[in-house]
């Protein structure tokens, strides 16, 4: 009884000393983060690499060629110009935080998938589509703000055609080992218009318009747009190495 009594005094000893008094002691000064100046509405902030300012295509090719894209660029604006191919960065990426602002088409045409389509790639690979899906039915896992094929966004937050809309991405890249095996996936937050339509969602593998996600290792890619033969618009794109 006695050992006993000094065992349960000797816990409440340590446990008294475990006890922090100062706040101080749990704060953490370093490393401070640096300062980074955010954008007035619509602007990159002072860090981002600014892929799109509406004046040429300086960081575009076209996609399989080492050509110029055959977009149309007018009023600071650029639109998928149907034939034309995707388009891609000439720089490749792998984490990152993304901002691209498109307009569907004012002119409604088509529907379900036929309307507006268009696709942003992470990687080249990883699709988050571009769709007009604001009164317009499609398959869940298919409509604007999804995975393409993979993940059905959480709501359907799309603004009516003509109107410019945005997507903030926050990506995390997969690990492959030295063999080529997957050993993380890619991860990938999508807000759409200011509403989180992906959060934090595990990504199964490339996008397939047919059959099931990939898997094969590669390392940074360019971010792609896709042409999908629809007159999509695009301005104001962004992005941030993480
Ligand atoms: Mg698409």
């Amino acid at each position: 009884m006695k050992k006993l009594f000094s065992l349960l005094l000797l816990f409440c000893a340590i446990q008294l000393a475990a006890q922090t008094k100062d706040p101080k002691d749990t704060e953490v000064w370093e490393p401070e983060p640096r300062v980074v100046t955010p954008g007035t509405m619509g602007s990159p902030p002072s860090d981002a690499i600014v892929l799109f300012d509406g004046k040429n295509f300086d960081e575009w090719i076209t996609v399989g060629k080492d050509t110029k894209p055959g977009w149309k660029l007018e009023g600071g604006v650029m639109t998928v110009a149907k034939g034309a191919g995707d388009i891609a960065t000439k720089r490749s990426f792998g984490d990152c935080q993304l901002h691209v602002e498109f307009r569907t088409a004012a002119v409604v045409e088509g529907e379900g998938q036929g309307r507006s389509n268009s696709g942003v790639f992470l990687q080249s690979r990883y699709e988050v589509q571009v769709l007009d899906n604001y009164k317009n039915r499609t398959y869940s896992n298919g409509q604007a703000g999804s995975i393409y094929k993979q993940s059905i966004p959480l709501v359907n937050a799309c603004r009516p055609p003509g109107e410019w809309q945005t997507y903030d991405i926050l990506y995390t890249a997969p690990r492959f080992n030295a063999d080529g095996i997957r050993v993380a996936a890619g991860r990938i937050t999508v807000i759409h218009n200011g509403i989180v339509v992906q959060h934090n969602v595990e990504i199964q593998g490339t996008s397939e318009y047919i059959g099931l996600p990939k898997n094969i290792a590669h390392g940074n890619a360019p971010i792609v747009l896709q042409d999908h033969g629809n007159p999509v618009s695009y301005r104001n794109i962004w992005i941030r190495e993480l």
